[in-house]
């Protein structure tokens, strides 16, 4: 896959971090950042809208899907399958808009893999008690499930020195504005542009 213009932007962290309260806040700010909805295979949770956090699928279609070459990634998390579809990315990438995936640690070094450019950032709560008393909160779980999911956040936190930044999540807007200053930095880097450098030497010849 070719970069055009927008930046891959990858968010990871464990269940009861709270990426999706910081991410809706990055969004709500930052008016070039797309959200790329995955599909999944699991149940929508109460309020969940087909199209909006996810596409609800069945494991029938996923796995047709799967066929299609229609990922760029995909994981079978807890029970259930996610997965990133690729044209949708690569569409809003090309047209100039920064695209976030919000996804699994596994999912995520996937993505790297693929596409070195992928800017990795991982969003963690401040304390460790934090993530059972979110995951509590939330209650869509039962007891067994939350035990699983808090067991597996320990063991998500030990992935992040895979990824670029960390992002602590103490306050949703702050965490917000850390993601922010994040993709602006990572524009200005020379790397990211070494067009326009060649353009002011060599003129607009130089493509
Ligand atoms: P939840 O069921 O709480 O919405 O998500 C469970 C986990 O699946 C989270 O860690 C979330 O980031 C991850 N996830 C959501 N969409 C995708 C995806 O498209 N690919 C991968 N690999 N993981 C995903």
């Amino acid at each position: 896959m070719e970069e055009k213009n927008g930046l891959l932007i990858v968010v990871s962290g464990p269940s009861g971090a709270g990426k999706g309260t910081v991410l809706a806040h990055t969004i709500a700010n930052y008016s070039k950042l797309r959200y790329s909805i995955s599909v999944t295979t699991r149940q929508p949770r109460g309020g969940e809208k087909d199209g909006v956090e996810y596409y609800f699928k069945s494991i029938e279609e996923f796995e047709k899907m799967i066929e299609n070459n229609a990922f760029l990634e995909y994981q079978r998390v807890y029970d259930n399958y996610y997965g990133t579809p690729i044209d949708k990315v690569k569409e809003q990438l090309a047209q100039g808009y920064d695209v976030v995936l919000e996804i699994d640690v596994k999912g995520a070094l996937e993505v790297k893999n693929r596409y070195r450019e992928a800017v990795m950032i991982f969003i963690s709560p401040a304390k460790r008690e934090t993530i059972a008393e979110r995951l509590r909160k939330r209650s869509t779980e039962s007891e067994e499930q939350l035990i699983i999911r808090t067991n597996s956040a320990i063991e998500e936190i030990k992935q992040a020195v895979f990824y670029d930044y960390i992002v602590v999540n103490e306050d949703a807007h702050q965490g917000a504005m850390d993601i922010i200053s994040i993709i602006e930095a990572e524009k200005c880097k020379i790397k990211n542009n070494k067009k326009f450098i060649d353009n002011l030497i060599y003129g607009g010849n130089q493509l």
